[in-house]
């Protein structure tokens, strides 16, 4: 999550809103691929933190199956990156801040534990929950 939240550092200095997340190898230590918000540097509308680690990570491994994967990221997933995390095929998520207004893994939708999916990731929240919603208050007091 350290990692997570300097790579959610990086999309801040470039004016986004600082989200990051890291994908882990099975082995749970060596990281595939890391990602930060990059709407505002991109133009992309889908350019979210887990998005691009995703797209990354696969790209790395040459596989579009991230199996016995960990995404860890800094901010409860929304609908698009919930999605993604399904379709990936990731083990794990484990993420800091709740997000109450669009998080779709527990707060407003649970789509990465939908019970009509084939595929649910285990969901871990919280871990270093302070932090990273500190981090995506001061960006938006800042501005
Ligand atoms: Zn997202």
């Amino acid at each position: 999550m350290c990692l997570a939240l300097a790579e959610a550092h990086k999309a801040a200095r470039g004016g986004d809103v600082p989200v990051g997340a890291v994908l882990l190898a099975p082995d749970g230590t060596t990281v595939l691929a890391t990602g930060h918000n990059e709407r505002e540097a991109t133009g992309d509308p889908t350019a979210h933190a887990e998005v691009l680690a995703i797209r990354r990570a696969a790209a790395r491994l040459g596989e579009w199956r991230l199996a016995d994967c960990t995404l860890v990221v800094t901010l409860e997933p929304c609908t698009m990156c919930a999605g993604a995390l399904v379709q990936s095929r990731v083990d794990r998520v484990v993420y800091g801040a709740r997000d109450d207004k669009a998080g779709a893994a527990g707060s407003l939708w649970d789509v990465v534990r939908d019970r009509r999916l084939n595929h649910r990731p285990e969901v871990v929240e919280g871990v270093l929950a302070e932090e990273c919603a500190r981090l995506l208050t001061d960006f938006f007091r800042a501005r």
